[in-house]
């Protein structure tokens, strides 16, 4: 089953958790659909899936490399677990652009995940400048190698080029196509890779189409119950 990921990011409010979760819940989706929200609504959405004994599972978008200490401000891998959280998103383009996060907190933050159990959703993605440059491919190469024999079913990878992210332009079939199969040949066959960048549901289909395609994350089209459950609808 192709799996749907919606990342909030720092979008929505209480009211929304409470309008879209029923939404899906309603839809009985099962556990191809994730949402991962901001912190503060991890526990109420956790108690409205265990509830409906949803099989919809809970992510959270960032997570400390660090087990526990005095590090304010932030959250742990065993912390995440205990609100129900099953997956987190690793490595996300607005954490490393925005948040200077470098690939050796990046890979901190995998390794805690997995120590944990947690199951990473590991973001990698060229900048438009590495792409014009063409060295795509190389970028990622780099970023793959911190997954070096970790089990392939232990983690997902997404393929989200930050020039594509919450500006409402997709990589073309091709591109999209070429960089996953890339992707899996470097990490093995079984690696679930999933494309994240302006998924929507007029494009939905497009990209879930493709066979190297094994799901979407989806960022602000998540925020609409239409749009998300549309994509969910494509998926599976
Ligand atoms: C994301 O934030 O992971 C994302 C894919 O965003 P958007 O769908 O808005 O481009």
């Amino acid at each position: 089953m192709k799996m749907v990921i919606g990342n909030w990011k720092m979008n929505g409010n209480i009211d929304l958790l409470h309008s879209i979760v029923p939404t899906l819940l309603h839809e009985g989706l099962g556990s191809a659909v994730a949402l991962c929200l901001p912190y503060p609504y991890l526990s109420a959405a956790h108690s409205l899936l265990k509830a409906a004994r949803s099989q919809i599972k809970l992510g959270a978008q960032n997570v400390s490399e660090h087990p526990f200490g005095g590090y304010t401000g932030e959250i742990s891998a065993a912390m995440l677990k205990e609100f129900g959280c099953r997956l987190v998103l690793v490595g996300h383009p607005e954490r490393r652009s925005l948040f200077g996060e470098t690939r050796e907190v990046t890979a901190g933050k995998l390794h805690a995940a997995l120590g944990a159990g947690l199951y990473p959703v590991y973001c990698v993605g060229e900048t438009l400048a590495q792409r014009e440059g063409g060295l795509a491919r190389q970028a990622m190469v780099d970023e793959l190698a911190l997954l070096a024999g970790v089990p392939t079913d232990r983690y997902a990878v997404a393929y989200e080029p930050s020039w594509a992210i919450g500006g409402g332009v997709t990589a073309t079939s091709a591109d999209i196509n070429d960089m996953h199969l890339f992707i899996k040949d470097v990490l093995g066959p079984g690696t679930r890779v999933l494309y994240g960048g302006s998924v929507k549901s007029h494009n939905a289909g497009q990209v879930l189409g493709l066979d190297s395609v094994d799901g979407v994350l989806v960022g602000n089209a998540a925020l609409s119950a239409s749009e998300f459950l549309s994509i969910c609808h494509t998926a599976n």
